[in-house]
């Protein structure tokens, strides 16, 4: 598998036929696929959290999810030329476990967000079995959604908390757990329920949809600046190099 390396962050140039072709390989096999969205934000913040960066030099696929990622790995004749987008990403592994029956278990957002995300999932695939779905808000102990989801020990386990709750949770609880296709989700869950709209597709077209979120949510604003910053100081690190 051909890989970038992004200011020390590893990214995997990868299409969705080729993780999706991976997958019954992993579930026949009893192995573990982590599909981990690489994004500008998450290289950038990376230094600060060097369990998340261990976490991503270990997992199986690591997903070029940000068009800051396929400029930076273009403009230096690397090997990434497109975008994995982690929703688009969940959107085909639901529909493959749709297919062969696989389960599925979610795990984030707000209460009545995942409880839509779901009701609305197992109606668009009906043959998927949703095995259980724990909101990120949640009392129960780390513990406890660890054995719950041993319980059902489900094919595929989507983790939506937002950086850097995700991957550090993936980080500490991916070995304990009887899962074999595991992907944090970021906000995807919002999105499933209905809750938040995805960008219109114009912006989806002409890969503005980082700028039509920033843009749309006053909290995402500096995020703006995120993007250049980061093609700036990739470009740099790899001229150093
Ligand atoms: N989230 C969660 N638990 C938390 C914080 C966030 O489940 O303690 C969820 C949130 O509801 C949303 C997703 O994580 O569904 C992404 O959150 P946010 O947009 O804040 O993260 P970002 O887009 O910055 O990664």
């Amino acid at each position: 598998m051909m890989q970038d390396n992004m200011m020390g962050i590893p990214v995997d140039a990868l299409t969705y036929e080729q993780i999706v072709n991976d997958v019954p390989i992993y579930l026949t096999n009893n192995k573990k696929m982590t599909a981990i969205s690489v994004n500008p934000q998450i290289v950038t913040e990376a230094k600060k959290y060097p369990e998340i960066v261990s976490f991503i030099n270990q997992s199986t696929h690591r997903i070029p999810d940000g068009i800051g990622i396929v400029l930076v790995s273009k403009l230096t004749k690397g090997p990434i030329t497109t975008r994995v987008a982690g929703i688009e990403l969940m959107t085909k592994f639901l529909a493959y476990a749709n297919e062969y029956k696989k389960s599925v278990f979610f795990y984030g957002a707000k209460p009545e967000v995942i409880a839509d995300a779901a009701k609305n999932i197992q109606e668009q695939y009906p043959d998927l079995v949703v095995a259980g779905a724990i909101d990120g808000y949640t009392n129960l102990t780390e513990e406890e959604i660890i054995q719950q989801i041993n319980q059902q020990q489900p094919d595929f386990l989507f983790v939506g908390l937002g950086f850097p709750r995700q991957e550090q949770w993936l980080a500490r609880n991916v070995d304990r757990l009887k899962v074999s296709i595991f992907q944090d989700v970021g906000g995807s869950f919002d999105v499933f329920s209905g809750h938040v709209k995805r960008s219109p597709q114009f912006f989806i077209d002409y890969h503005l949809e980082w700028l039509y979120r920033s843009l749309s949510n006053p909290k995402r604003i500096g995020r703006i600046f995120q993007l250049p910053v980061f093609v700036w100081r990739s470009l740099m690190w790899k001229m150093r190099k």
